[in-house]
């Protein structure tokens, strides 16, 4: 998706995530001196480098930021986008701090971005972009399993991330943990499975989670359960592309809209989300898609009716002027900083339902988490056990059917006696941190009714949490338990 136009909002993108914290730590009635240590950026380097494009050089811009060394490695994506800034990084760096907290991952918070347009250079040059970026990360010190460690993000994928890790490889031959360098590599690489569709993965347990819970989902207007609730998905990029066809294929949601950059594809019935992928692929946008009716305004469509609106694309895209016109009951924000400071006041006085991006986009880093320890441990997830588990639930079949002298039909007899795969522990531990997470979320609401909204309350527990670890250094006062 191409960048918001700019709009009429009084603060940059950081100053909204600080005004949104603001409100967090003034709800639990945090120290001012605390809340300013635990917003503060701890670092931001702007990187500018040469590399030549096919004999001709060209010089990049670039910047890491690490908001938070709290927990090490400071962990956070690598974007390349031709609207990448300062501000831009150095905010997203921060939700990477709280999204962490939230996700109870062992992480700083940090974040990285290259201001091109991949679209302007084939793989040749972006193999070279990427590995001088890495090489001037290293030469900064700021790339390590121990200290920061990129991931995909908007614009990037596996593909640059297996070649961050070859070219730390080649700088750091003697590191025995050289693969924790970087997440979300090809599975070749010291990849893990169930990466590359891990933020959407997290975005369908958290909605799963919220309809667990009747009392909210009531609150927020909704009908139970997720079959045949009308959902628009903006940007069918890795976020947008995998929530969406896992609420429609396992979950029988109705894709009504996808909103793309050349505009909208709407269908009442549902849109068949792998097929609006494919011809967006083949063609570039999704007019001409035949099974839906397509429109040019993609803004407008961010406000039709529906049941949820995801917004899995680029930041501040619900905004001061849209916000009044949002028709959707709840908006599940799978992208990071969707939506604007002042449009989150505008709908929590409207009453709509806000599933903040530091909780519903968790997923990605979670699994990132995953990813890392057994790139330390340097051992696949379940080696020991897996076929133990099989003989152990093998012995139980056998003892109950001997016991009743019936036999297990098929489908149970296989649930019994499979060894967890390496993807199911992996989806297992992702289910487990969105569902506490949100409960989390929920108790922190119903203990302390001045946080009010989800976001607010995501906010205070990972400022909580964070404050509790400079506490530990003296640097700051926690707030009581009450
Ligand atoms: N880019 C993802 C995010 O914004 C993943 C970060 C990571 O895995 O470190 O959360």
């Amino acid at each position: 998706m191409s960048p918001a136009h700019p709009r009429k909002e009084s603060m940059t993108f950081l100053e909204g995530i600080d005004r949104m914290v603001d409100r967090a730590t003034l709800a639990i009635g945090l120290e001012p001196a605390t809340a300013k240590i635990v917003q503060a950026c701890d670092s931001l380097l702007q990187l500018k480098f040469a590399v030549p494009i096919h004999g001709k050089p060209e010089i990049f811009t670039g910047w890491w930021a690490i908001h938070s060394t709290h927990r090490l490695p400071a962990k956070g994506g690598l974007r390349f986008a031709p609207s990448v800034n300062a501000n831009e990084i150095e905010g997203l760096a921060a939700l990477m701090s709280y999204k962490c907290a939230i996700a109870d991952v062992p992480f700083g918070g940090a974040k990285g971005g290259l201001c091109l347009n991949p679209a302007d250079y084939d793989e040749e040059a972006l193999h070279a972009i990427t590995r001088q970026f890495t090489i001037e990360m290293a030469r900064h010190d700021i790339i390590g399993p121990a200290t920061s460690v990129p991931a995909p993000d908007l614009g990037t994928s596996s593909r640059e991330m297996a070649w961050i890790a070859d070219t730390y490889k080649t700088l750091y031959p003697e590191d025995v943990n050289q693969d924790a360098c970087v997440t979300g590599k090809p599975l070749e690489r010291g990849g893990v499975p169930g990466r590359t569709e891990a933020t959407g993965k997290g975005v369908q347990y958290a909605l799963h989670e919220f309809f667990r819970h009747h009392d909210e989902v009531e609150a927020a207007g909704l009908r139970d359960g997720l079959k045949g609730q009308r959902i628009i998905v903006q940007g069918l990029g890795k976020v947008g592309y995998h929530t969406a066809k896992f609420l429609a294929e396992e979950d029988g949601a109705k894709i009504v809209a996808i909103i793309e950059h050349d505009g909208v594809i709407a269908n009442d019935d549902g849109l068949d989300v792998p097929a609006v992928r494919r011809h967006l692929a083949e063609t570039g946008g999704v007019k001409g898609y035949p099974d839906g009716e397509y429109s040019e305004h993609r803004d407008a469509a961010l406000e039709r009716e529906c049941d949820i609106l995801i917004p899995a694309a680029v930041q501040s895209v619900i905004h001061a002027e849209n916000a009044m016109r949002i028709q959707a009951k709840l908006i599940v924000e799978a992208a990071n900083g969707p939506v604007t400071y002042t449009a989150d006041e505008i709908l929590r006085e409207r009453g709509i339902r806000i599933l903040p991006d530091i909780y519903v986009n968790a997923g990605g880093v979670t699994v990132s988490y995953f990813e890392w320890t057994r790139n330390l441990s340097h051992m696949r997830f379940g080696r020991l056990q897996r076929r133990y588990d099989e003989l152990r639930g093998r012995a139980i079949l056998e003892a109950l059917e001997e016991l009743t002298g019936k036999t297990v039909a098929d489908p149970l007899r296989h649930r019994l006696v499979h060894g967890a795969s390496e993807l199911d522990l992996i989806r297992s531990g992702l289910d487990d941190t969105m569902r506490t997470a949100f409960q989390e979320i929920r108790t922190a609401i119903k203990r302390n009714a001045a946080l009010g909204d989800y976001r607010t309350a995501a906010f205070s527990l990972a400022i909580t949490k964070i404050a509790r670890s400079y506490y530990e250094l003296g640097l700051a006062e926690v707030p009581q338990e009450d």
